[in-house]
């Protein structure tokens, strides 16, 4: 979920410029077909994540689904959704935060993600804590590409990591960092399925990850012998206008025994549609690793809820279509100089 918050005419934006990746697909189709998707035996599960919790709100019955089928599970959480602010505010009770109060608020968020992680894999979940910057993502793809630009968190102070809790203490806040990161761990856990956010999210972490995401995985797989391995792509959605239902309630809706399909008016951009079913047991366990997120459960807890269904769906992608995708970024990091507000104004999303 959105830990900090985003400006609306980033959302916009983000549409204007995620239309550019249009130009390096095949044509858009109204045409919303969805296929069931199947776990196979032994597969390995790599999860990209932008804060604390969009892995189990994206992907928790999916990685089940993996376990229960004797594969691993991976799961990568980019930042530590330290910019909350509203959220912070109101935890605290004060309206003048300190950098303190974002970094402690971080490292609960981290804690919390290693808390659903133990319950969604007993034990077995490898969890990567990156540690950067909550809202850091969009900027060090556009504009904060090279180490010696690091981007500098408004909130923290930070434009390193420094979370106890990271993978890497001490590692630059910029784009090269952050995507010489992710093929690594692409390199090591060679993953069959890959899940990571949608580039048309309206959230700038979000979309700016899913780009990352395309960007490792198309560097990774240029440099693999042949055959290449052919992992399966899918793109979550988690910010949405009007989307998914109940999550701008004032109390949590349980549909947890209804499916959650994905906006119709989420472009299919010539992908497809799949969705897991999850068992019961699944759903509910789900929902059991959300309220690990404490932090977030005390301020929208509606929110979180609105993704307990008795389903999982993503736009699939294939690994074709991370070709041409530096264009693609550099498009978006051209795009940025005709902004009209930063993308990182906050306000709260709810
Ligand atoms: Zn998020």
């Amino acid at each position: 979920m959105n830990s900090a918050t985003q400006s609306v005419s980033f959302g916009k934006t983000t549409l204007a410029v995620a239309g550019i990746f249009f130009l390096l697909c095949p044509t858009s189709s109204s045409a919303q077909t969805v296929q069931k998707f199947d776990v196979g035996k032994g597969e390995r599960l790599l999860i990209l994540a932008p804060h604390p919790d969009d892995e189990t709100l994206g992907a928790a019955g999916l990685a089940q689904q993996v376990f229960e089928q004797g594969g691993s599970v991976r799961s990568v959480v980019v930042t530590a959704g330290d910019a909350y602010v509203d959220a912070i505010e109101e935890a605290t009770g004060r309206h003048h935060l300190k950098r303190a109060d974002f970094y402690k608020y971080g490292e609960q968020r981290l804690e919390e993600s290693q808390k659903a992680a133990q319950l969604l894999g007993n034990g077995a979940l490898k969890l990567n804590l990156l540690g950067f910057s909550d809202g850091s993502i969009y900027d060090m793809l556009v504009s904060n590409w090279w180490r010696k630009y690091p981007d500098k968190s408004e909130y923290t102070g930070f434009n390193h990591v420094y979370y106890k809790q990271a993978e890497k203490k001490g590692m630059a806040q910029d784009g090269q960092d952050l995507r010489n990161e992710l093929v690594a761990i692409l390199r090591t856990s060679k993953p069959t399925l890959i899940v990571f956010p949608d580039v048309m999210e309206d959230d700038s972490d979000h979309a700016a990850l899913g780009m990352f995401a395309l960007l490792a995985i198309d560097e990774w797989l240029e440099h693999q012998k042949p055959p290449r391995p052919q992992p399966r792509l899918l793109a979550y959605l988690i910010h949405w206008p009007n989307w998914p239902p109940g999550a701008n309630g004032v109390k949590p809706v349980d549909y947890s025994q209804k499916p959650l399909y994905l906006p119709t008016n989420l472009p299919l951009r010539g992908h497809v549609r799949a969705c897991v079913d999850l068992s019961r047991q699944q759903t509910l366990t789900k929902r059991e690793a959300l309220a690990q997120y404490k932090t977030q459960q005390n301020f929208m807890a509606p929110y979180l809820e609105a993704f307990v269904h008795s389903n999982e769906c993503f736009t699939q992608l294939k690994p074709a279509d991370t070709d041409g995708i530096e264009k693609v970024v550099k498009r978006w990091q051209n795009a940025k100089k005709s902004f009209s507000s930063h993308p990182n104004t906050r306000r709260r999303i709810l």
